[in-house]
């Protein structure tokens, strides 16, 4: 009840005495710059009995309005390539609007792959096809579940609320920084799986796009791998929405004469510091004790061979993983459950990687480079499922050092002094660090035209990894905005 009296004071006599019968936060964050101040900020939604005018702005969510139905005709499904969150909110739009997509999807549903995750952890057997990358409900499924994003598309509201009826917390539709946590997201994107199924969609997992045939620029069918058995499904729409790991498909549709483009992305290590350092550094004292939420930061800095070093994904309370999908090589990443109540706090430290920097003019030189140092990382590691690690005191020299390029190193050797300044004891000798955080984006994008069109028409390049996103929200947005242009375009299929 503090926060009716909150209004009821801040509005004073423009209440006109008027009761408050109801009300709901629209947006929560915390101010920590004054350590001896730290403050929540809301906004909020309320109604007053009697109604009053308030010259404020207009609030309230104008529900998600689906396009009208286009024209074309098309006797086949829309086929759906990935089940990350690009691929899983287009189908859940098409599925909405009676398009009864299908999707295909390499790795296994999330209980079967949490299951080979942990085997990968435990034991270091890597299944190439069910892993931190691939799998029902994408790269993100192992994650913190970060929902920020930098993008302002109003689709974003629509991916939030599917994901709360979902089962999601309903926090995320007014945090300023909502999370999920991997936890909570395993059944989440199950949940969404059922939804697509119940609205006439269906997902096969375990099935692998491998082959694309085309006519005269149009896409007439693809084929598929399903458990092992090669198919061929005649389909004259494609949402190629694979991620930034499947390094083996882009390959596949570079040969089959689609157009790409290299495409700069970042590449260091993963640091992890105990909780408590990260909270004394933000609030003065250990976050349970000033009552709020582990602490977070976001920190950057240019260095002097003009490369920017910054700080991204970052997981109070989480893990430091193994995040590999591919034998002989090594990618590290972090995630957290919903508590985020581990003992250690992590981020990606990352340096700019530019083109000029992948060695060839082959728009597939990136993942080349990526790869290179994945294999450095898998060689200089003590165990398949050990990304190599040591202390920040210990640094020079290490085979963390030897697992990044030189530049990469270099510029954050020359970083850290300053971060530490921003946020205190953020280069302390005992702080761990891990090689190599290489997947933070994609290092190819398809291209596509105004209408999202690649150069082969019927097949529309999506989210992560063909370049139009960086993060759950905005690839789960660009798949909505497929969806929506797939719908003004083409008529439903007539059961
Ligand atoms: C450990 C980790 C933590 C992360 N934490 C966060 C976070 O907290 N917040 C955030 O915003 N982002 C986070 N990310 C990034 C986020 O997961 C991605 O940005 C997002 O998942 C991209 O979505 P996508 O749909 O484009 O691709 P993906 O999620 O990569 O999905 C692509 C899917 O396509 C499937 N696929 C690939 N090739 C084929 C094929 N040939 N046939 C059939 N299926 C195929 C894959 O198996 C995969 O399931 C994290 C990533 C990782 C790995």
């Amino acid at each position: 009840m503090e926060i009716p009296r909150k209004i009821e004071k801040k509005l004073g006599k423009r209440l006109k005495g008027a009761e408050i019968t109801e009300w709901k936060i629209v947006k929560e964050s915390i101010d920590a710059r004054d350590k001896k101040n730290i403050k929540w900020i809301y906004t909020i939604d309320f109604e007053t009995e009697p109604k009053i005018q308030l010259s404020l702005p207009e609030g309230g969510e104008q529900p998600y309005r689906f396009p009208k139905s286009g024209d074309a005709v098309s006797k086949e499904r829309p086929v759906i390539c990935g089940f990350g969150p690009a691929g899983m909110f287009c189908a859940l739009l098409l599925a909405e609007a009676g398009y009864c997509p299908l999707v295909l999807e390499r790795g296994k549903k999330a209980e079967e792959r949490a299951a080979d995750v942990e085997r990968f952890w435990q034991d270091g057997v890597l299944d190439p096809e069910s892993n931190v990358q691939f799998g029902e409900g994408g790269a993100g499924t192992f994650s913190d579940g970060k929902l920020v994003t930098g993008i302002k598309d109003p689709r974003t509201r629509k991916v939030l609320h599917e994901l709360v009826s979902a089962g999601a917390g309903a926090d995320i539709l007014y945090k300023h920084k909502p999370h999920i946590g991997t936890d909570v997201l395993r059944d989440v994107v199950q949940e969404i799986r059922k939804k697509i199924i119940r609205f006439g969609g269906e997902v096969l997992f375990s099935t692998k796009l491998s082959g694309i045939e085309a006519e005269r620029g149009q896409l007439e069918a693809v084929t598929v791998l399903q458990n092992g058995t090669a198919r061929r499904l005649k389909t004259k729409v494609l949402v190629l929405a694979t991620g930034h790991s499947a390094r083996d498909t882009m390959r596949m549709l570079y040969t089959r004469g689609l157009f790409m483009e290299q495409k700069p992305f970042s590449i260091g290590v993963r640091i992890e510091h105990p909780q408590r350092i990260i909270d004394l550094a933000q609030y003065g004292m250990p976050h349970e004790d000033a009552g709020l939420p582990p602490a977070e930061y976001k920190l950057s800095y240019r260095s002097r061979n003009g490369r920017g070093v910054y700080t991204f994904c970052m997981c109070p309370g989480g893990e430091v993983i193994a995040a590999s999908s591919e034998n002989g090589m090594t990618a590290t990443n972090g995630m957290s459950y919903h508590a985020r109540d581990g003992a250690y706090a992590n981020s990606a430290l990352l340096v700019d990687v530019r083109t000029e920097d992948f060695g060839g003019i082959d728009p597939l030189t990136g993942i080349e480079f990526q790869e290179k140092y994945e294999r450095l990382a898998f060689e200089n590691s003590t165990a398949v499922n050990r990304p190599p690690c040591v202390m920040w005191g210990e640094f020079c020299g290490s085979a963390v050092q030897r697992s990044i390029p030189e530049f990469a190193s270099s510029a954050i050797e020359e970083a850290m002094p300053y971060l530490a300044r921003k946020l205190k004891d953020f280069d302390m000798p005992q702080a761990r660090i891990f090689a190599v955080e290489s997947r933070s984006s994609s290092p190819v994008r398809i291209l596509r035209d105004a209408m999202y069109e690649s150069n082969i028409k019927g097949l529309y390049p999506a989210g992560e990894g063909a370049g139009y996103a960086g993060g759950i929200m905005s690839a789960a947005a660009d798949g909505i905005r497929i969806a929506e242009i797939l719908i003004s375009k083409y008529k439903k299929i007539e059961s």
